[in-house]
């Protein structure tokens, strides 16, 4: 009977977990995660507002719940946790689904100043990850600059602009709430390197910001047309096509009753952050023109941005895993069809899926595709990898190694808790945002847990 760690519970580790028990009816998979809640990114990433995506969780909820997958939440894989070798022996094959841990940098002056985070750092604070720190994002900040525009970009621009009444019926945890709805930014410039068809995020994300209560959006046409495909975007392929459309209806003189305004700005990359006071007061953006070739070259003309907050949304980037080659270029683990590759040579047992394998890009529905041709492959070697004999369980063996897993019965629990939380401050379910909030909640649902 083939057993299997998958590496990770986001969407791409619970649609791994799905295709496996699918595909054969005998496998038993557990999926760990270092934190003791399981969903990633879905959980941790997708805004708070956008309750349709998050209610995903539903879908990787049966995932988990399926009789022959087991949740083993707060068991880190590497250093500090169970190593990876051994984890290589307990089970047939791991697949790691660790997504990409990390922000991209971008490499100039003043990155580190107080006052510039990565947009990371900011969804994680939101999303009530028990890493973030809240170093109060908001205080005195009137403007905003969010240097990028992709989805996570837009998702940024947007909290920053949302009002209290929109953000109360979210799960977002307490103090993030009151700061957001406490908040004094007036305007919020999102900023691109190269043209508006050439902007990353999509047209259902973009739209969005024009719906957005007693707030006006604005694009400077002359600014925009430096992109020859902003005044006939007929030859664009069509995702890109209707992202111009979209801007070439925001040219015109923004609302002056609107509370807030979003500006989206192109051809402006920056070159450093400015400080105020010791804090980050400005980004300085090198204006671009466009080369032709879908690239943008400097001309030597630059622009202050005022900004008491910079929120570098320039793309996620994979971590190194102990134990796993890592190819530093891409930021992935190097793998054939989802099976990890050694030197060029298959790693036998090893497998790979979701953003470590391809990249951080795609929507969730990505990783389904992703996840069965991993998963395919596993089930073409697992004749070899079964070979092996394994312990009845490796929970006990886990549990030599240090771990004390966070079992469905605890998350169940935490679950129960963050409804308590929420009734107990009149909103419906509210994150807990700590590490302590959550294992207690989840030790008390723990009954089944026989570690002394
Ligand atoms: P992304 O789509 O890769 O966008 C990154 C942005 O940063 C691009 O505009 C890029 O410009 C810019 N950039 C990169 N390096 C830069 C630099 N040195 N200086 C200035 N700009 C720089 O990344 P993302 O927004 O983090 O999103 C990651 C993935 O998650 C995407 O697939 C996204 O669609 C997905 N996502 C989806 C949703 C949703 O569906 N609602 C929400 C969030 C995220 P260039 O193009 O010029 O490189």
């Amino acid at each position: 009977m083939l057993r299997v760690a998958v590496v990770g519970s986001g969407p791409s580790g619970c649609y791994t977990a799905q295709h496996l028990v699918q595909l054969d009816p005998g496998a038993r998979v557990d999926v760990l995660d270092r934190l003791p809640c399981p969903y990633g990114l879905v959980r941790y990433g997708v805004a708070p507002d956008h309750e349709k995506i998050k209610s995903l969780q539903g879908s990787l909820r049966t995932v988990l719940e399926h009789k022959r997958v087991r949740f083993l939440g707060a068991v880190p894989v590497g250093p500090g946790g169970v190593p990876a070798a051994r984890l290589r022996e307990l089970y047939h094959a791991v697949v790691y689904c660790v997504g990409a841990a990390t922000d991209r940098h971008l490499g100039v002056p003043g990155e580190e100043l107080p006052g510039s985070w990565s947009a990371t750092e900011f969804v994680s604070w939101y999303s009530a990850h028990p890493d973030a720190a809240d170093t109060g994002f908001l205080r005195g900040v009137r403007s905003a600059v969010v240097v990028g525009v992709g989805n996570v970009a837009v998702d940024v621009t947007r909290m920053l602009a949302r009002g209290e009444g929109e953000l109360r019926p979210t799960d977002m945890p307490h103090t993030a709430l009151t700061a957001l709805a406490a908040s004094e930014v007036t305007e919020i410039q999102m900023v691109g390197r190269r043209g508006p068809s050439q902007a990353r995020f999509t047209t259902k994300e973009l739209r969005e910001l024009g719906t957005l209560p007693d707030t006006a959006v604005h694009v400077d046409a002359a600014e925009a047309a430096l992109d020859p495909a902003f005044a006939d975007p007929s030859g664009l392929p069509p995702p890109r096509r209707r992202n111009v459309e979209v801007l070439r209806g925001w040219t015109a003189p923004p609302r002056p009753d609107a509370r807030r305004l979003i500006r989206l700005r192109f051809f402006l990359r920056p070159v450093e952050l400015l400080a105020v006071d010791g804090r980050v007061g400005a980004v300085r953006f090198e204006r671009t023109a466009p080369d032709g070739e879908g690239g943008v070259t400097g001309t030597g003309r630059f622009e202050d941005v005022e900004g008491q907050l910079v929120l570098r949304s320039v793309g996620y980037r994979g971590v190194p895993l102990e134990g796993l080659p890592f190819d530093a270029a891409t930021g992935t683990v190097p793998h054939l069809a989802g099976r990890v590759l050694r030197g060029g040579a298959v790693a036998p047992g090893e497998y790979v899926a979701g953003w470590i394998k391809r990249g951080p890009t795609g929507v969730i529905g990505t990783n389904r595709s992703c996840a069965k041709e991993t998963v395919t492959s596993l089930l073409q070697d697992a004749p070899a990898l079964t070979a092996r004999t394994l312990p009845d369980d490796p929970l006990p063996a886990l549990r030599a190694e240090g771990a004390n897993p966070v079992l469905w019965q605890g998350w169940e629990s935490v679950e129960r808790a963050e409804s308590r939380l929420g009734a107990s401050l009149g909103r419906g379910v509210v994150k807990l945002p700590d590490w302590e909030s959550l294992l207690t909640a989840a030790r008390e649902g723990d009954g089944a847990d026989p570690r002394p």
